[in-house]
């Protein structure tokens, strides 16, 4: 997983930067931008900058994704 790829990331709204969330096996989960309060999905390593598929974050911590969760 590169994370210097995520680092390079803003948000694509405000252009601020972003905080990586992590699931319960410290992998990177979502992208989160504290200021709008967005959290943009990791798919496969891979961020959806997409603001369409960003979610609300109301709550610090990052709900479990149920998406793509797929067998090795
Ligand atoms: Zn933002």
């Amino acid at each position: 997983m590169d994370h210097r790829l995520i680092e390079l990331l803003v948000c694509p709204v405000c252009k601020g930067p972003l905080e990586m969330l992590r699931d319960e096996d410290a992998r990177p989960a979502e992208l989160a931008c504290p200021a709008d309060r967005l959290a943009f999905p990791i798919r496969d390593g891979i961020p959806v900058m997409l603001e369409t598929e960003a979610r609300n974050v109301d709550a610090p911590a990052a709900r479990e994704s149920s998406s793509t969760r797929a067998p090795a």
